[in-house]
Parts: structure tokens; sequence; C-alpha cells
């Protein structure tokens, strides 16, 4: 198993939540980047396409091969009541975020989400994702949370409804041969989505059409990437004071309003929340920032 396992380590760049991982978990994970060639959550949001066209076209009966027959996470009578399954309220609810592709291969496509957990809608989002066919047949699958180990859970699940829903409207869409004949369709459909966004409320369809879809970014997302990402280096362990001024100098630091008020909203449950340890590290918070003013250094 550990040669293995240095056997798929050496040209793939893996995620720290790989590192997380122990036991035959790991090695099942392991299993699935070899397969795909690269670590989804090692992946930067840039490294995906948000291209309506990219999601696979799951249909309803791929989803049932994929939770009842290839991972048995469903039942056929659960199934055959989906409206009333967790997976597929979490997506209805609007909980699953904006849908990111990334390409495999000819064949195959990587679908990565952000999903909100069940019951504390205000934590960070689970990270789901699913390699599948661009036909629709579902290979495998990931989630961050403790089911989701096991290939399935409600977040994957819903995911699937909301690749399902997004191969619908594909297919509904005008053929290439309507396209000139349709400009008026096209122009009702965007109208009638314009209308709709006027409407109190975030319908979950948003989630799958630009650029109604910024509505469905995962606050962690949108917020500034850590101090510590900026920088932090190894080298600068080294340097003495003198140095460190003239680095910090050279550093930039980028942050607009809206990202300010982010952070102050998403940071208010303190340490019952995962973004204020990440943003307050390298910051001068208020409770700090009377020593920094009063601090000698000779
Ligand atoms: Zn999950």
């Amino acid at each position: 198993m550990a040669s293995q396992l240095n056997a798929f380590s050496t040209n793939i760049q893996f995620s720290e939540y790989f590192f997380s991982l122990d036991g035959p978990t790991k090695h099942r994970y392991c299993e699935k980047v070899n397969e795909i060639g690269f670590d989804p959550y090692a992946l930067k949001k840039s490294d995906f396409s948000e291209d309506f066209a990219m999601i696979p076209r799951v249909e309803y009966p791929d989803i049932v091969n994929y939770l009842v027959l290839q991972t048995s996470w469903a039942t056929n009578q659960q199934m055959k009541a989906y409206k009333s399954m967790d997976a597929f309220n979490f997506f209805i609810s609007g909980w699953v975020n904006v849908l990111q592709m990334k390409e495999v291969s000819e064949d195959k496509v990587v679908v990565f989400a952000r999903v909100n957990h069940s019951q504390r809608a205000r934590d960070t989002p689970l990270k789901a994702w699913i390699l599948a066919e661009k036909n629709g047949i579902v290979l495998t699958g990931h989630c961050d949370c403790m089911a989701g180990l096991s290939e399935a859970c409600s977040h994957i699940g819903a995911m699937l409804f909301a690749c399902e829903t997004g191969a619908r409207m594909q297919n509904s869409g005008p053929s290439c041969e309507q396209k000139q004949g349709n400009k008026t369709h096209n122009r009702g459909t965007k109208q009638f989505f314009f209308n709709i966004s006027k409407c109190e409320g975030k319908p979950a369809i948003f989630s799958l059409i630009e650029p109604y879809n910024e509505l469905f970014v995962a606050q962690e997302e949108a917020l500034p990437n850590p101090l510590t990402e900026q920088f932090f280096k190894e080298e600068y362990m080294k340097l003495g004071f003198e140095s460190l001024l003239s680095k910090g100098k050279e550093i930039t630091i980028d942050i607009n309003k809206e990202q300010c008020l982010l952070i102050e909203s998403s940071t208010r449950e303190q340490s019952n929340s995962r973004i204020w340890y990440q943003q307050r590290a390298g910051r001068i918070t208020a409770s700090k920032l009377k020593s920094v003013c009063h601090t000698k250094f000779n």
C-alpha cells in the first residue's frame, strides 16, 4: 500500500486535506486522485471553469446508478421518493454553491462545488466533487464531510441533482441549427431570468446560470487569501528584523471595501469560526492595537 502511495504522489500535487487522512481512507482517496490525474482539493478557483456547457449530462438514471447501485448509499425506495431526500432538498434550498468544472480528458470532467452544512448554514461549506463522463455516467465522488469519505453523501447527492438540472436546461436550449431563428426565444429566456432575479429569495436554479451564480459564491471564496499565504515563507524565518522590514516593504496588500465588510460579517462568531482564525493570522486585531502602538523595539 505504501509503495503505491509513493508512486502516485510523485507527480501529483496533493492537498492538505489528503495529508490529513490516514489508513484505508487515504489510500482510497489516493486511488481516486490517481485516476483523475490531479487532486481537486489542491486546485484554485481559477483552475476551474464555470461554463454551463461543461456540466456533464447527468440524468436521473445516472443518479440512481451512482447512489443506489454503485455506492449503496441510497435505496430504491428512497430514490423513488427523491423529493423527500436531503440531497434533493439541499439543492432546491440553494445550498449548492457555483458548480466548477475541470476537464480530465476528452470524455471526462470533474465537477467541484461547495455545499452548505445541513444544520449549520453559517459554517464553512463542505467541499464535494465528482468525476463523471461528459455523457453523465458518474464514476466516483468525494466530500470532506464524514459520510463523504465513502464516496456518497447528501452533499454529493445535492451536486448530482444540480448537474441533472443543469443538463436538463442544456437539453431544453436551442440546438445549433435552431439558434439563428431562436434569438427571440433566447431573449425571452434571458428576460424571464432577469424578471425572477428581481423577486425576493434566491432561486436554486441561479446557481447554474451566469451572471446570477455570483449569488452562490461561498463566502470563503469571496474573502481575500489569508495573509499567512501571502507573507509566510520558510526562508524568512532566518532573517533579522531589518531584513524583514525591507521584505515587508516589497509586499502590497490588495483589499477592497466589500472584502473588509465580508471579513467583519463572517468572523462575528470569533473562535467558533474557522474563517476568524484564517483571517486574523498576520493582522493587528483591535485587542492587539494598543500593545502594538506601545511596544518599543530597543
Ligand atoms: Zn458530504
